[in-house]
């Protein structure tokens, strides 16, 4: 009841308006604000996947397409595109989970085609998930310049840079691995390039909470400093990963740290999935937390 008269109230005060005829600006300020109303997203649904791969990283199916068609189908506003960026690793290393240096130009020129097919209908953004490795991170940073790169977002998944460095998703009870992971992350946050930071809990630390905790309040403080959302990885909850992790989004809610939901898509399928969005919904609301809907794109820096 209480609902209706709300809305009701709005409409009545948007008819008289229009029938009133207030002045143009006064009038479409007022429209525009109604729209804005109608147009919040219900708690369960997403508006943007700011975290989407390709088939380029080779371990995610799926044409560009796909997943575009898809966010459109649930109803998302805008789709960004974020594979696994290219590292020019400077001893030659090619990674096995990432598009490699070649293979950017097609990536970039693939999602400009489909932004201008799709305008009007959704709205692409063309972003890179890049671990921060400080010895690469330079030439990295280079390698994307001559490129229009909308966002990157902070997927630390390994440390240091990379060849022969520890995994933080491998269970380990070894405080040094936290404690690295935690320092690197942070160092990354402070480079200012990223506009995010992907399942910032991917660190499979086993040992006991009054250890891990320290270390989750660390990160989210640095975040909350710097502005930068954290991510709920929808990915790791749908596959029963070691992340999402609870206690870290209660240290996040604790701390009102800003938290956006992401599909983490490798799989068009996956994209703004409805059943998974509803449980990070329950969970998020059980702990207090309200995700953002939108957040602030940082621009790409072309050096360090
Ligand atoms: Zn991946
Ligand atoms: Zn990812």
């Amino acid at each position: 009841m209480q609902r209706c008269a709300t809305l009701c109230g709005r409409q009545t005060a948007l008819s008289m308006v229009e029938k009133n005829g207030f002045p143009g600006i006064i009038r479409s300020e007022i429209v525009g604000r109604y729209r804005q109303i109608r147009k919040r997203k219900k708690e369960t649904e997403m508006l943007v996947n700011y975290h989407t791969h390709t088939e380029r990283c080779g371990h995610a199916r799926g044409s560009e397409r796909a997943y575009i068609e898809t966010a459109i189908a649930r109803g998302l506003e805008t789709i960004g595109f974020s594979d696994h960026a290219p590292m020019p690793f400077p001893d030659g290393h090619v990674s096995g989970y990432r598009m490699t240096p070649e293979e950017l130009p097609g990536y970039v020129e693939t999602l400009l085609a489909l932004r201008e097919e799709y305008r009007g209908r959704i709205e692409i953004l063309i972003g890179l998930e890049a671990e921060y490795y400080p010895h690469v991170f330079g030439a990295f940073l280079a390698l994307l310049a001559p490129y229009p790169i909308d966002y990157l977002i902070l997927g630390q998944h390994f440390l240091r840079d990379e060849t022969g460095a520890p995994y933080p998703g491998h269970p380990t009870s070894d405080e040094s691995v936290l404690r690295e992971y935690t320092d690197q992350v942070i160092a990354g946050m402070r480079t200012g390039a990223f506009s995010y930071v992907a399942h910032p809990d991917v660190m499979n630390f086993t040992g006991a909470d009054e250890t891990y905790l320290p270390y989750a309040r660390r990160l989210v403080r640095a975040a909350k400093e710097l502005g930068l959302p954290l991510e709920y990885n929808l990915l790791g909850q749908a596959d029963g990963r070691q992340y999402p992790r609870k206690s870290f989004f209660a240290v996040a809610a604790a701390e009102g740290a800003d938290v956006i939901v992401a599909s983490d898509a490798h799989d068009p399928e996956r994209v703004a999935e409805p059943g998974e969005l509803r449980k990070a919904t329950a969970l998020l609301s059980e702990l207090g937390v309200h995700p953002l809907t939108r957040i602030r794109l940082r621009p790409v820096p072309k050096h360090l």
